[in-house]
């Protein structure tokens, strides 16, 4: 019998160097995954990294992931906006990335400032899911504007123009 196959997010968690920024290893898994053009398929990618996706109502929280379970299990709160399923997916993708896997992670806004773990969790989420190699293409385009960007990427127009502040 084959030993049992290491599941993806545990071969990339493994293969970044411990000071690696978010946005490299938000490249490691879009390398691997061969992952080239918007709109970057966040819900695929959590599938082949081995992760489980929950999608369900809630009042309280947004997304979550436990690292603890095997395989780890990512929630996403069904009652939100595609667009903020999608960044809070690859937030939650982010945490079991790059952070401790004994406990778990539960977001009720991804707007929490000064948490240095959160703000790793959301350039993680922005490089994933609009990454500046992709994006540089669009964003010199004169065809397009952020709207428009905005659209082939699935991200929110706030989300985009964080992202291309940092293009120019
Ligand atoms: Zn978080």
């Amino acid at each position: 019998m084959s030993a049992p196959q290491t599941s993806l997010w545990r071969v990339i968690r493994d293969e970044k160097a411990d000071d690696d920024r978010p946005h490299h290893v938000a490249n490691m898994v879009l390398r691997r995954l061969e992952i080239e053009q918007p709109p970057v398929p966040v819900e695929l990618i959590v599938l082949q990294l081995g992760i489980r996706l929950k999608e369900q109502p809630s009042a309280e929280w947004i997304g979550q992931v436990d690292p603890t379970v095997d395989p780890p299990v990512i929630s996403i709160n069904s009652d939100d906006a595609l667009v903020r399923q999608r960044f809070t997916m690859a937030h939650e993708i982010g945490h079991l990335l790059l952070h401790p896997l004994n406990r778990m992670f539960r977001d009720t806004t991804l707007a929490r400032r000064g948490d240095v773990r959160e703000e790793e969790a959301n350039e993680f989420a922005a490089s994933l899911l609009m990454p500046l190699w992709m994006l540089d293409r669009f964003a010199k385009s004169k065809r397009y504007d952020a709207t428009a960007i905005a659209g082939f990427f699935k991200v929110s127009y706030g989300a985009l123009a964080m992202q291309l502040k940092k293009l120019t």
